[in-house]
């Protein structure tokens, strides 16, 4: 059984979980990262990239749906990993958008080698746009 991190430490067994992905199961140019997410139940999902120039989903979106694939709705936590031992690699703009609007309590893990960080996602986006704020009221 595994038990679920205080806020802001940071989940290394998470990051554990991405790298083992990472190093594993990512292929030549289509999957080149992996991402990890702790389920609110303490789960981990894992998932990886599927690249291609139309707009393929980064790995962290692909997590997204293979949770919920397996029932999962709530995520805590999420880090993503690079392949070839590139470490703990940040969010794009487009997925710090979608997991804000997803899990606006989730927390990312950030930084490099020794230096990694667990942060809110709303702390990667400031002046964070919230869409559903911005929508004329229907009469
Ligand atoms: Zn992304």
């Amino acid at each position: 059984m595994t038990t679920r991190p205080a806020a802001h430490t940071v989940d290394h067994e998470l990051v554990q979980a991405a790298a083992e992905v990472a190093r594993t199961r990512c292929r030549g140019d289509n999957h080149t990262m992996a991402a990890a997410a702790r389920a609110s139940d303490g789960r981990i999902v894992t998932g990886v990239n599927a690249y291609h120039f139309t707009g393929g989903p980064c790995a962290e979106l692909v997590v997204i749906g293979a949770a919920a694939a397996q029932g999962v709705y709530e995520l805590a936590t999420m880090v993503a990993v690079g392949d070839r031992e590139r470490g703990v690699v940040p969010p794009c703009g487009r997925c710090r958008q979608a997991l804000l609007d997803y899990f606006p309590g989730l927390t990312v893990i950030v930084g490099a080698g020794g230096r990694l960080r667990q942060v809110p996602i709303a702390e990667l986006l400031p002046e964070t746009y919230v869409w559903a704020d911005h929508q004329l009221d229907e009469a």
